[in-house]
């Protein structure tokens, strides 16, 4: 019997290619470029599933060109790629790749806290440049960590991971969340809860871990940088749209806030030139899950999921259960 079809949208790692192959007809883009949306709506007829990654739009124009398309598996855990309305009403199954890339995440998302508070990356350009003169008691002076407090907005999976870290720097973890959790549960892990403006009031740093919806988008913007103290930090390793850059741009120029550190920008890879320009800003072009470990265990976990479709079961990590019902 001739094997299901299967497009994958950017080279991939050779064992869970190979797991792939063993089972299905892949299509490897071996570019190193993504696909535009025209080359994969041509690639998709008569495939079964497609491996997409997190930057490839999965709307429901591109869905629509899968004739015979029964899963879309993401190569990440965010998915507001996917329009999931209309993989639903295509039945399609949509998948993503939690949990594997939580700690990754999170080691990265500190990184950028002890970055931007610290200056690493403003200290090394100092230092690359020749400009060192030798030790000043005055010289790049930042903020601590340690004791400071940390405002985690949304305390998911990642969110979660970044507490740990924090109380690991003995930071006072405080936290935004739609869901608020048990108060025994806050207390056993030393968890306070605020409502989102009063958590921008306190915070020393504000890392946001939220995925990117229609209710999330613009999150932070003018007003919410307003509330924040003009000593703290941002931290974004959740999606750019969160953050209204703009905004961002104007409350650092403004003094506002200390600074930001940023994984993730509104329009990647494009990034608002002012953000380039200021010393206070740490900039890393989405890493978040950026290690070999990682990214492996990502795409054999995205792998796993369209195995489970060509056997005929539900994808462990499916988004919309809701097709297999009825
Ligand atoms: P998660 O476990 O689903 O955590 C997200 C948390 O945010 C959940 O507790 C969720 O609550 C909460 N939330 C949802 N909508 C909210 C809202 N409007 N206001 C406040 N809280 C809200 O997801 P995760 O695995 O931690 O990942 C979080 C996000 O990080 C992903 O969606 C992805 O976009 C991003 N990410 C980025 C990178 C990177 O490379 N920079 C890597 C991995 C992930 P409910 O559970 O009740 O919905």
């Amino acid at each position: 019997m001739a094997k299901p079809k299967v497009l994958v949208t950017r080279e991939l790692y050779e064992r869970p290619l190979r797991l792939l192959q063993e089972k299905a007809e892949v299509t490897l883009n071996r570019e190193n470029r993504s696909m535009t949306i025209e080359e994969i709506m041509a690639a998709l007829p008569g495939k079964m599933g497609v491996l997409a990654m997190g930057s490839d739009p999965m709307n429901a124009k591109v869905l629509g060109a899968g004739k015979d398309l029964k899963i879309v598996a993401n190569n990440a855990v965010g998915f507001n790629n996917i329009d999931l309305e209309a993989a639903t009403r295509l039945k399609i199954a949509a998948t993503n790749t939690p949990d594997v890339l939580t700690d990754t995440t999170a080691d990265l998302t500190f990184a950028l806290i002890l970055g931007v508070a610290r200056r690493i990356a403003e200290a090394d350009r100092f230092v690359r440049a020749g400009k060192w003169t030798g030790w000043t008691p005055s010289l790049m002076i930042g903020g601590d960590i340690h004791d400071k407090t940390l405002g985690v907005i949304g305390l998911g999976r990642i969110g979660s991971a970044v507490a740990r870290r924090g109380q690991g720097f003995n930071m006072r973890i405080v936290y935004y969340d739609i869901r608020r959790l048990d108060p025994a549960v806050e207390q056993n892990h030393q968890l306070r809860f605020f409502p989102l403006r009063d958590l921008l009031r306190i915070s020393d740093f504000v890392t946001l871990h939220v995925p990117l919806t229609p209710e999330t988008r613009h999150l932070i913007g003018a007003e919410e940088l307003g509330l924040m103290k003009k000593t703290a930090y941002l931290i974004n390793a959740s999606r750019g749209p969160v953050v209204d850059e703009r905004a961002l741009v104007e409350a650092l120029r403004a003094g506002k806030i200390a600074g930001a550190g940023l994984d993730v920008f509104e329009a990647e890879p494009q990034v608002t030139p002012e953000l380039l320009q200021m010393e206070n800003t740490v900039l890393v072009p989405h890493i978040g899950s950026a290690t070999d470990e990682t990214r492996e265990a990502m795409t054999l976990r995205a792998v796993n999921n369209i195995l489970a479709v060509i056997r005929g079961q539900v994808p462990p990590d499916i988004l919309n259960p809701e097709i297999y019902r009825g």
